[in-house]
């Protein structure tokens, strides 16, 4: 296993595009896909994986290292250009609400002080890191359009060719595609609206009042974020919140521990009655405010409002009566998965996938990571998608390989 290396070391470590296009692991096939016909009807020369992974953030990376070590060949793809670009491309200010201590992926801490909490910059160079670190054989800039079965497991079409696997790990997330309410096209033209998505700082939103429609996480640190330059409403229905200061002396040093390893990753499980019920709540409400507390916001002038059931020109109207004027809107209203890819019967009515702890229920050989709740609430966290990789990477592991993977490279180190 590898030291943990300094920043300069760190600093003149291959950039992970550059790993995969030396070719150190991967023969990609050129083979063009017809949408219609099965690859493996067309009977092209194809790439074969033993096992795919769909996506390279926390969750993507976290599987490859565990399939990694367990001897089982495998790539990862992902639509990025860059590792980390899903941390880069978040707003200017923001750190991550989890301390270093949390933000470590299995073998490789976090290379900050156990206390602090990174930026969405470091977290982003960190992961970058991971995978040069491990050579973990990831190739940017690979949309997957389509993912289906075929008579070797599965084909995944991406816009250079397809590539046929036994096994599939989709770890895209819960986060992909902006979740946006109708009434956002009853808003008038001329007004800006974005999604959070889309927010990188205060001075890309209009002057004047700012509506901030949704208040969990994103739509409280958000609507903190423009508090000292803008007039804020925050609207929403209240989702609760941790009721201590994670950054203060006592948070950082023992309550965080409490909440993400105790509650979060231990009792707060799909096997705890508590669990069971916090994770249907959640479906409707979301998380608690982990970092905000209701007094920030009134000691920063943001005032709170219900959810906003219409808009009347510039005026929004909200189930708690108010009738409040806004010069712009930012849609805080969180994500959906975007799974329209995936042409298998594997999603329920909500798009959401149909699992037991990330297998999926009806399609063998097809596996989940980074999802809500796949096992516990600290699933989509940096501190809990470990676990959950080990076991995906335990059932890959336990089940036949192909029976042709021209593509291993058998100088593979294995991780121990
Ligand atoms: C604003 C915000 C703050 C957060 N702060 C914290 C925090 O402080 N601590 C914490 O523990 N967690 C935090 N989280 C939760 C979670 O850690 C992050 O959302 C994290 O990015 C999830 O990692 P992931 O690997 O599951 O997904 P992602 O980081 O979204 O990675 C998924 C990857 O899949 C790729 N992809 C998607 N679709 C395809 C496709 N069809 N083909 C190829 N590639 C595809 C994407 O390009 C992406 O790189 C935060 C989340 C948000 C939204």
């Amino acid at each position: 296993m590898p030291a943990a290396p300094s920043n300069t070391a760190r600093a003149k470590a291959p950039h992970p595009a550059d790993l995969i296009e030396a070719g150190r692991a991967l023969n990609t096939a050129r083979t063009a896909f017809s949408d219609k016909t099965s690859i493996s009807e067309q009977g092209a020369d194809l790439e074969r994986h033993n096992t795919v992974i769909i996506g390279a953030g926390q969750a993507g990376l976290s599987v490859s290292y565990h399939l990694k070590s367990r001897g089982v060949g495998h790539i990862v793809l992902d639509s990025a250009n860059r590792i980390g670009d899903t941390w880069r491309n978040r707003w200017d200010s923001l750190r991550l609400f989890t301390p270093a201590k949390f933000d470590g992926l299995d073998g490789f801490p976090f290379p900050a002080g156990k206390d602090e909490f990174p930026t969405k910059d470091q977290m982003a160079d960190y992961l970058e890191g991971y995978a040069a670190r491990f050579e973990l054989p990831v190739r940017l800039n690979s949309p997957v359009r389509k993912l289906r079965r075929c008579e070797a497991g599965f084909e995944v079409l991406t816009e250079k060719g397809a590539i046929l696997a036994k096994h599939v790990v989709v770890a895209a997330a819960s986060y992909q595609k902006p979740r946006i309410p109708p009434i956002a096209s009853s808003l008038d033209s001329a007004i800006s609206q974005i999604h959070s998505r889309d927010y990188k700082a205060p001075k890309q939103i209009p002057e004047g009042r700012v509506l901030l429609v949704g208040a969990g996480n994103s739509g409280a640190e958000i609507a903190m974020d423009l508090a000292k330059t803008h007039d804020v409403v925050l609207a929403g229905r209240d989702v609760g919140h941790v009721p201590f200061d994670i950054s203060g002396f006592m948070g950082r040093k023992m309550l965080v521990r409490l909440v993400i390893r105790g509650m979060f990753h231990h009792v707060l499980t799909m096997r705890t009655p508590m669990g069971r019920k916090f994770r249907s709540k959640m479906h409707d409400r979301g998380m608690p405010l982990i970092r905000t507390r209701p007094g920030q916001f009134e000691r920063a002038g943001v005032r709170r409002v219900g959810r906003i059931l219409s808009f009347d020109g510039d005026t929004a109207v909200s189930d708690s009566g108010d009738r409040t004027r806004f010069d712009s809107v930012i849609w805080c209203t969180g994500y959906h998965s975007g799974f329209d890819w995936i042409d298998l019967p594997v999603l329920d009515e909500r798009g959401a996938p149909r699992h037991r702890f990330g297998k999926a229920s009806d399609v063998d050989g097809l596996y989940f990571a980074g999802i809500h709740f796949q096992y516990a609430v600290s699933s989509t966290m940096v501190a809990g998608v470990g676990r959950d990789a080990r076991r995906v990477a335990d059932w890959v592991a336990a089940r036949p390989a192909l029976s042709s993977s021209p593509t291993l490279n058998p100088n593979r180190r294995k991780i121990s």
